[in-house]
């Protein structure tokens, strides 16, 4: 494809995070918006531990110096004008391209919230039907309803086979908790309770060939 060798652009979009991507991508949907992205890292899409969801848990340990950076946030006034450490990726995708592929929407009440400070486009209606367009969940749930199954993000459920260690561990929690024993935490009508699954966003190897549901060998 060939581009127009621009001088000027319509809009300059600084990072190519999950966010400034996206609105790089909306911006330009039509074909004749001009966009700009400015990443400040490489594209490492090519790189084997980038692609391969089985270094997710380590990147962080061998990889920090060629793919995140780190830095400190500003001032915070509701504590005590503390600042905070930040890291994150620094490379095409940013912190989506190293990050542990944990999917966790927000609860209802997080979405509560920033339905009275946004408005309804951010409030938990509209936010399930976004998440469902999203994504192709491949778990198990007891409200079908709230997932979707032909979105771009495959989301499944690991490890396929939880230990009899961690079903022990969830048993133990439950009991001295009080809590259920649950199986799909982003069922917005899914009480707090303990897990032996985690739900993970991969892209699959190749077509037709998913990574295998055991990957994550650490997890509980
Ligand atoms: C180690 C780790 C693990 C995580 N695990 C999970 C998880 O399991 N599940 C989950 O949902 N979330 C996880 N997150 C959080 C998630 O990755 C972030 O919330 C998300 O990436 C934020 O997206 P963003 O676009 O706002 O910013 P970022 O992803 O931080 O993107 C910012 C981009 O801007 C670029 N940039 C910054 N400043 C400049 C500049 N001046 N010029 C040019 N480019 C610039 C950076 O290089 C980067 O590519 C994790 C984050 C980290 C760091």
């Amino acid at each position: 494809m060939e581009f127009p060798n621009y001088d000027v652009f319509d809009y300059i979009v600084v990072g190519s995070g999950p966010a400034g991507a996206v609105i790089a991508k909306i911006l330009s949907d039509d074909k004749k918006t001009s966009v700009l992205v400015l990443e400040a890292g490489d594209n490492n899409d090519r790189d084997i531990p980038i692609q391969d969801s089985r270094f997710a848990p380590e990147l962080e340990e061998k990889y920090f110096l060629q793919y995140f950076w780190q830095g400190e946030g500003v001032p915070q006034e509701g504590v005590d004008d503390r600042t905070f450490e930040w890291t994150t990726g620094r490379l095409s995708g940013g912190g989506s391209s190293i990050n542990g592929e944990q999917y966790v929407r927000p609860t209802p009440s997080v979405l509560q919230n920033w339905e009275r400070l946004l408005g309804r486009r951010w409030g938990p209606n509209q936010a399930i039907r976004n998440f469902k367009e999203m994504e192709k969940f491949l778990g198990t749930t007891e409200n079908p309803n709230y997932h979707g199954y032909s979105g771009r993000l495959h989301i499944r459920q690991a490890p396929a086979n939880p230990t009899n260690v961690s079903k022990k561990v969830v048993r133990a929690i439950s009991e001295a908790a009080g809590v259920e024993i649950i199986d799909d935490y982003n069922d917005p009508s899914t009480p707090i309770g303990a897990f032996t699954q985690w739900q993970l966003f991969q892209n699959p190897m190749e077509e037709g060939r998913v990574l295998p549901l055991h990957f994550y060998p650490r997890t509980l």
